[in-house]
């Protein structure tokens, strides 16, 4: 049985010390009264509902996976999935972050992101129908009408009826502009919609009352390509009332085709979801269904981020313990433990890399993920309006790099911890070929890892110049320039420092190249973002060590072996692992020619 304990001291290390987080959210008012004795309470109380709620049903779910019934199209969840989401909203961890207006606690979206972290570490296909149901809730709530976020956000946000998205159909996933399914007006204001959804997560189940599926589709008269696709709200039954008070009336023409048979996640249902003349209402304006989606997109995307790091730190901490108990062969450097056979294999130089690798990018990932959520909130509510703007391009310019980068980490991360258990790691009990599978999909779902690496260097850096870049670019160099001259943090500035030259330069020349043939940005894109990336843990990482260093140089005080163990994680950082840089410009540099030239029949 894997085992998961909440990384509560490294989450305070974060929130408290690296981020100051109290501190930044007395600047908002709606946060007003969020303070570190809060936070850390809310953190131990949903750790709490993780490890003992969520991680027993995450193998026996996904072992027993969901169940579709032809005759009445409906979906069985795993056992234990219902009850623990039962459990999950009576403790209102569904409102979360959701407005004091609509029912919800009103706390800041970085509580929602440790939240997710613990979740996706313990259950991610569980975590898959209340994470989706945010999302609904934020769409609604930034583009619904009065009457439909009176009718929906208080549903949504104590979890009694949950979310869907619903945009992509068999001929077009990555190209929405050749979506088809079609939105009729009805006399009444309503639209009949009829088409054929796939791949829709949570789309059918049995733990909520109603489903509030957000489709997208177009209207007769609506122009071609992505210009023309409007957003409808479509309930599986229909709402009779409004408010907390609204019940559940007729079956709506929207129902569930079937599951797909799926690599991992299998306690999440995946469904062919299909519209026959189904009622829905149009949400935000007409053809501009995509940018309303977007919010909902977008929150995905960092939720779907957070599902690399949550896999990682699972992927770790089961690995760890393995690799403290298994004992294998003795020690290169002579015997560690005479009174057993051998030593445990912690003892060895390459399973130490594969743990530390995995520790890297868990810790990195996590400073990353929560300085974003942070960034969020402010974008959203904070009095400055310089302040919001500068977020939000943080925002813009990291959602890709947060997708993408922690995704790819997290499936390296959770292959390098099942290599720890050897044979082991392959056998179902381990746990870690579940962890292996549910990580792929991560980099597949919410915009291919390919097409959030165009989108960053396209839309968020070529397209503007590079000056959300260059606004990150400053933070990089003001830290630098405050800290450099420590001789003691020479070891990560220099290399710090160095990164932040060649990405600027790399961009500068990407840009001319692409200038002359747009192929060439495609080329380099992967690569790019890994270099980006690597910039971005960077300076998280060199932060992180400077506060380390500071803590272990203190006189007279006995060293918190915590900090001594992120200054060591530190360095493994930028000795073992920001060097992959060096090769990924390389190939980025090397240009489109190596991969354009091959004729296609020649494949
Ligand atoms: C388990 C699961 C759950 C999902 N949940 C949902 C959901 O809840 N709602 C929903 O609407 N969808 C959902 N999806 C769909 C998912 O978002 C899409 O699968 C994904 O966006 C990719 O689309 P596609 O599968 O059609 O691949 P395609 O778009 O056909 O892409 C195939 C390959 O071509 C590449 N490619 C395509 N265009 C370009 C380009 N311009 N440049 C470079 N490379 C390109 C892609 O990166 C990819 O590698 C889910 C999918 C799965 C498997």
């Amino acid at each position: 049985m894997p085992i998961y304990s909440p990384p509560l001291r490294d989450q305070q290390f974060v929130m408290h010390e690296l981020l100051g987080v109290a501190e930044q959210l007395k600047r908002i008012p709606r946060y007003q009264d969020v303070d570190a004795d809060l936070i850390n309470h809310v953190l131990e109380e949903a750790g709490r509902f993780c490890a003992e709620e969520l991680l027993p049903i995450n193998l026996s779910g996904d072992e027993e996976g969901c169940v579709f019934d032809p005759q009445t199209k409906e979906v069985r969840t795993p056992k234990g999935f219902r009850e623990v989401y039962d459990h999950f909203r009576a403790g209102h961890w569904q409102g979360l972050a959701a407005e004091h207006e609509y029912g919800g606690q009103g706390l800041p979206h970085l509580m929602q992101i440790a939240l997710y972290e613990m979740q996706y570490s313990t259950n991610q296909a569980w975590a898959m129908y209340p994470g989706l149901t945010v999302g609904a809730y934020e769409c609604l709530l930034a583009s619904g009408s009065k009457a439909q976020k009176d009718l929906y956000l208080p549903k949504l946000t104590s979890g009694q009826w949950t979310g869907t998205m619903c945009l992509t159909e068999p001929h077009c996933g990555t190209d929405l502009g050749m979506l088809r399914s079609k939105a009729v007006p009805n006399p009444d204001g309503s639209y009949a919609i009829t088409g054929e959804k796939i791949f829709i997560s949570s789309g059918e189940h049995d733990m909520a009352e109603n489903i509030i599926h957000l489709v997208l589709a177009r209207l007769p008269d609506a122009p071609s390509g992505t210009k023309g696709i409007s957003l409808f709200v479509v309930p599986k039954f229909l709402p009779v009332g409004s408010g907390a008070e609204a019940t559940v009336g007729a079956r709506n023409g929207m129902h569930c085709g079937g599951l797909e048979e799926k690599m991992g996640i299998h306690g999440n249902s995946t469904c062919q979801m299909v519209l026959e003349g189904a009622s829905g209402w149009l949400v935000g304006e007409p053809n501009k269904g995509l940018n309303a989606m977007f919010v909902m997109m977008n929150g995905a995307r960092l939720a779907v981020g957070v599902q690399g790091l949550g896999i990682t730190e699972a992927a770790y901490q089961n690995a760890v313990a393995y690799a403290r108990e298994r004992i294998q062969s003795r020690s290169l450097t002579g015997t560690k433990d005479p009174g057993k056979p051998a030593d445990p294999i912690i003892v060895h130089p390459d399973v130490r890399r594969m743990l530390l690798t995995a520790r890297a990018f868990a810790e990195g990932g996590r400073a990353f993920a929560y300085w974003t959520a942070l960034e969020a909130d402010i974008q959203l509510h904070h009095p400055d309006e310089d302040r919001r703007r500068f977020a939000a391009d943080m925002m813009a310019l990291m959602t890709p790099i947060v997708k993408a980068f922690m995704t790819d980490n997290g499936y390296r991360c959770a292959t390098e911890c099942q290599q720890v258990f050897g044979g082991h790691g392959y056998i179902r009990s381990s746990g870690m070929e579940q962890l292996v599978r549910d990580a792929r999909i991560n980099m597949i779902y919410e915009g291919t890892n390919g097409i959030q690496a165009l989108d960053l260097i396209g839309r968020k850096v070529l397209m503007d110049n590079g000056s959300k870049l260059k606004k990150f670019g400053k933070l990089v160099s003001d830290f630098i320039e405050a800290h450099g001259t420590r001789p003691d943090m020479s070891e990560f500035i220099t290399p710090l420092a160095d990164l932040g030259d060649k990405v600027a330069k790399l961009t500068m020349e990407l840009g001319m190249k692409a200038f002359a043939n747009q192929d060439e940005a495609g080329a380099a894109a992967v690569d790019y973002l890994r270099v980006v990336g690597h910039l971005v843990y960077a300076y998280f990482w060199a932060q992180m060590a400077l506060l380390a260093l500071e803590k272990t140089a203190a006189d007279g005080e006995a060293v918190d072996p915590f900090y001594t163990a992120k200054l060591t994680t530190a360095r493994f950082y930028f000795q073992r692992l920001l060097p992959e840089t060096a090769y990924h410009i390389r190939a980025a540099r090397s240009g489109a020619k190596n991969l354009m030239e091959l004729p296609a029949e020649m494949f």
